[in-house]
């Protein structure tokens, strides 16, 4: 396993191994960067091939993270955490007490929060041994809870200016969106969606929740295998990463991709793909910022619920300007993102 030499380091601040031999707990903690404050960014419980793997998908994802803050316009730079689902693992609360024991050791530094595989109760007993925790249950009104309801509303707030931008129209009446992923996102994606008169595909793995969505929203499933070709405006990817690549890309006729999965895009070239096949891609880390905008107000606590879906709206905006950029410069819209969100934080680290 190599670090510094990884190709995902890009000058990490910290990374952390968390080894405790009593719970059988693997963890890993990087922090790319705290120069906007400190590291916030989930924690994910995933099954990996080997402490490679691990430390490479952690790497990646607090780099993102990094972006993602500072292009919502917050006060936290990024972070990251995974514990490796090992063949001995069991879920023990003894396990993630520990996960917050190391957690509380960086001093807040890294603030930790729901990924894949985390619940809000173990978020409530990470939090037994560390103040540094969020993704709890909130009092009504108050910031916290589940981040995806605000996810899907950046998402939708991201899909109404990608529309105006492509197809220069202000309102989805009898807009054609497929989703893929019926989960959390693409529910509440699809409920927003479905309110403003779109017309609804979706698929996903698990057909109960699809049917869900069918039922509730006068969607129409279609199989997993083609979601992403259909004949539509808007294709929204909500379910995973690295689906835009070389096979998949001339293959989709939708003229906007927006939606809220993480890294959705194969490679940073797959992002010039995107643009020379015509499509206006909506960069991931900038549309699905609502989760960790809910997240940093419930821990400054100084926002209740309504002003964060004040802060969630200016995505809107915010993937406005890029598109106006992409459209006069002819650069791809990652390209543009990326550059954006590492000049927010170069300028923050400037003495
Ligand atoms: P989720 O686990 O609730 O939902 C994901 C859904 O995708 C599941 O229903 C799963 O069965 C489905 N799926 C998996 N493989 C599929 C495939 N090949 N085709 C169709 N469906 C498939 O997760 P979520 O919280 O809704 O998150 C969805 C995406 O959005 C993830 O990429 C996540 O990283 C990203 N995201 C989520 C949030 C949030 O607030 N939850 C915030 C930012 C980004």
């Amino acid at each position: 396993m190599t670090v510094f030499s990884n190709p995902a380091f890009d000058n990490h601040e910290r990374v952390l191994f968390c080894c405790d031999d009593a719970t059988g707990l693997f963890a890993i903690i990087a922090i790319h960067s705290t120069a906007l404050g400190p590291a916030a960014g989930g924690c994910r419980l995933w099954t990996y091939a080997d402490d490679t793997e691990a430390l490479h998908d952690v790497l990646r994802l607090s780099q993102g993270m990094s972006y993602k803050n500072a292009m919502a316009d917050l006060t936290f730079g990024g972070g990251k955490a995974v514990i490796m689902q090992t063949p001995d693992f069991d879920g023990s609360e003894a396990l993630y007490e520990r996960f917050g024991t190391f957690v509380e050791t960086l001093g807040g530094d890294y603030i930790t929060a729901e990924d894949v595989g985390m619940t809000m109760d173990i978020m409530q007993t990470i939090a037994r041994k560390t103040r540094f925790v969020t993704g709890l249950p909130s009092d009504s009104g108050k910031a916290g809870g589940d981040p995806s309801p605000k996810t899907a509303y950046g998402v939708f707030c991201g899909i109404e200016a990608a529309v105006l931008a492509r197809l220069e129209r202000d309102d989805l009446r009898g807009l054609r969106v497929a989703v893929q992923g019926a989960g959390h996102v693409g529910y509440y994606l699809c409920k927003r969606l479905h309110a403003a008169g779109a017309s609804l595909m979706v698929s996903d793995i698990d057909e109960v929740r699809a049917q869900r969505i069918c039922d509730e929203f006068n969607a129409t499933a279609i199989a997993t295998s083609e979601i992403l070709y259909q004949d539509v405006d808007v294709i929204a990817p909500c379910a995973l990463g690295a689906i835009l690549d070389e096979n998949s890309i001339p293959k989709i006729q939708a003229s906007i991709i927006a939606g809220g999965a993480n890294n959705q895009l194969r490679s940073n070239a797959d992002g010039q793909r995107v643009a020379d096949a015509g499509i206006l891609y909506a960069p991931d880390y900038v549309i699905n910022g609502g989760g960790i905008i809910n997240v940093a107000c419930e821990y400054t606590g100084d926002v209740d619920d309504d002003g964060v879906m004040e802060l969630v709206a200016k995505i809107g905006p915010r993937l406005a300007s890029i598109f106006e950029e992409a459209s006069r410069t002819g650069e791809p819209t990652n390209v543009i993102a990326d550059r954006l969100a590492r000049k927010i934080i170069a300028d923050a680290a400037a003495p």
